[in-house]
């Protein structure tokens, strides 16, 4: 008889996070009683399921970087104990979490996988059972040597396991809700969940766990559009105590020549705040050089952020400037490693 297996199941909050009283039709939150009773196959299989719920349960525009920290911890001090770690997460911010998440637990040898759901437990066509009892199932899987399959910070929704900080939410209705634009799928769940060990990425497992929850959250985006103006500009550049700049580009990671702009951006990377280049476009790299709009950018001293999703790059920086302090050159030398699959460039 195979080993029993174990999850711990943290519940953030979100859709998935609500029940559909059957008699009212009534939305409200599930506490672990109530998640044990919509989904009693999490009783009747060969995994110990612990639930342990936030109070109150949050919807994710409300995450923030502490909260981050908070589940970061969670599992640190949990990690022993645990086959594998599952978070239900609302949909809107869970690639943030996911990518937060990757850069906080260094040296992961364990899967975490959030899940959430478009439509809450109770409804009849609520994708909440499939998403959660499949990463469960995915969170527990295991090689013969008793080693975590997926040992990386994932997303389990609808069908796909995606590496965390590879993804996007592209769907606000769509039970695919989201997509690794830049990244194939680490798994796919049909009848069978099929992995793709290529692309999977294994720690060093001499290696223990190490947290890093120090974040800066002095980090800003500004979206580049036709017509954006100097005021603008100058204005988000120039607040107070900024650090670093996800400057969302056009293309190949264009930017228009004005001169006002070259100088704006050259005038705060010369302060020392780290801008980096992020196309607009949800697939693709910035190939910074390629075109005259964005060999500007370079001599303003703007990074590239090559394939990297805004999610992940937000994150990144966050946790860089929290780790590296006022080490603005350590920050930029990081940022073009691939330090947990987040970016693809071949320099690790
Ligand atoms: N607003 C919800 C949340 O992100 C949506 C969801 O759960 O899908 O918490």
């Amino acid at each position: 008889m195979n080993k029993e297996k174990s999850v711990l199941l943290v519940l953030t909050g979100g859709t998935i996070s609500m029940v559909q009283d059957t008699h009212t039709g009534a939305l409200r939150p599930a506490d672990a009683a109530m998640f044990r009773e919509y989904m009693p196959e999490l009783l009747h299989n060969n995994i110990r399921v612990e639930i342990l719920p936030f109070e109150p349960f949050i919807d994710s525009s409300d995450m923030s970087p502490h909260i981050w920290s908070r589940l970061a911890n969670i599992i640190y001090d949990n990690y022993p104990a645990y086959d594998g770690f599952i978070i239900t997460h609302g949909t809107d911010t869970m690639a943030y979490t996911a990518s937060a998440l990757s850069f906080t637990l260094e040296n992961l040898a364990k899967p975490v996988v959030l899940t959430g759901s478009q439509l809450p437990m109770g409804v009849l066509r609520s994708d909440a059972k499939e998403n959660l009892l499949t990463a469960i199932e995915i969170a527990t899987e295991q090689d013969e040597e008793g080693n975590a399959i997926v040992p990386e910070v994932c997303i389990f929704f609808g069908e796909k396991l995606y590496r965390g900080n590879r993804t996007t939410k592209r769907a606000a209705e769509n039970f695919s809700a989201f997509k690794s634009y830049n990244y194939e799928p680490l798994a796919v769940a049909g009848v069978h969940i099929k992995y793709f060990p290529h692309l999977i990425r294994y720690p060093d497992l001499r290696k223990p766990l190490v947290l890093h929850t120090e974040i800066n959250q002095n980090v800003t985006i500004l979206k580049l559009f036709p017509g954006i103006s100097e005021e603008t500009v100058t204005a988000v550049l120039n607040t107070n105590g900024l650090k670093a700049v996800v400057l969302e580009t056009y293309g190949a990671g264009n930017a228009p020549t004005n001169d006002w702009l070259l100088e704006a951006l050259k005038n705060a990377t010369q302060r020392g705040i780290i801008i980096v280049d992020k196309t607009q476009c949800l697939s693709g790299s910035v190939e910074m050089g390629r075109y005259e709009t964005s060999l500007n950018l370079l001599q303003a001293g703007v990074i590239s952020g090559y394939d990297i999703t805004t999610e992940a790059l937000l994150t990144k920086l966050m946790y860089l400037l929290g780790e590296c302090k006022n080490d603005t050159e350590r920050v930029k030398q990081l940022l073009l490693k691939n330090l947990c699959g987040e970016i693809t460039i071949d320099n690790e």
